[in-house]
């Protein structure tokens, strides 16, 4: 059992599956097969980042403004489930575009963002007792003592065609600031395992970290 992290409520908080990785690792598909398999519900935190950064663009806000878009994060209720919705307001798809695609990763570099994500996620965690949470500092920072810690990645070719909407020099900047970044870079956690998810199946993937629980 994941012991709660400081601060947060007292109580078990369940079963947590930590999965970070690149873009186009294959963390989506393997997080919903791993909430099916486990009956655990599952959060996309890149989600909530691509909400804010959506919210950033609708209100003209420069994603680079760091306490706008810092007291933004904090106003903005987010849901992120089977849809996304931001104050009420139906964005899964808009989430997605491709300015949101370019805005997200300078949002995601705002300390003051990350700690309101952060909080937000950890409190999902305990409301939802436990989950399979996917993002990029997930192991390493959010919950450090999840019950099993993933590191997905693939080769940047396979990647890049996973992500082909997005283009392969586009994905590349978004991966370097994500690494980059000083805030919660993206990093093999420690204790993680790590897969290569290239020219692997989906399933084969799965049923590998089955048997790792
Ligand atoms: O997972 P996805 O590619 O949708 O994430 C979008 C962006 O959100 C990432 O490129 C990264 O900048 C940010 N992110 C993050 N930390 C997370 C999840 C996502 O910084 N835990």
């Amino acid at each position: 059992m994941t012991r709660p992290p400081a601060g947060q409520p007292a109580g078990s908080v369940g079963r947590v599956i930590a999965i970070d990785g690149p873009a186009g690792a294959g963390k989506s598909t393997l997080s919903r097969a791993l909430a099916r398999h486990l009956g655990l519900q599952r959060l996309d935190t890149g989600a909530m980042y691509r909400a804010v950064a959506w919210g950033a663009i609708a209100r003209g806000v420069d994603p680079a403004d760091h306490q706008a878009v810092a007291s933004l994060a904090r106003t903005m209720s987010i849901n992120v489930g089977d849809r996304v919705t931001a104050d009420g307001t139906d964005i899964t798809e808009a989430i997605r575009a491709p300015d949101v695609n370019r805005a997200v990763s300078v949002v995601a570099a705002n300390r003051d963002v990350r700690a309101t994500m952060v909080a937000r996620q950890r409190q999902w965690v305990v409301d939802h007792r436990g989950g399979v949470v996917e993002g990029r500092d997930i192991g390493s920072v959010v919950f450090p003592d999840a019950d099993l810690k993933i590191y997905l990645t693939a080769s940047g070719e396979e990647r890049a065609r996973r992500r082909s909407e997005e283009g392969p020099a586009r994905l590349a900047r978004r991966d370097h600031l994500d690494s980059t970044r000083a805030a919660s870079p993206l990093e093999v956690a420690e204790g993680a395992k790590i897969i290569d998810t290239t020219g692997r199946s989906s399933e084969a993937v799965v049923e590998e970290v089955l048997t790792w629980l």
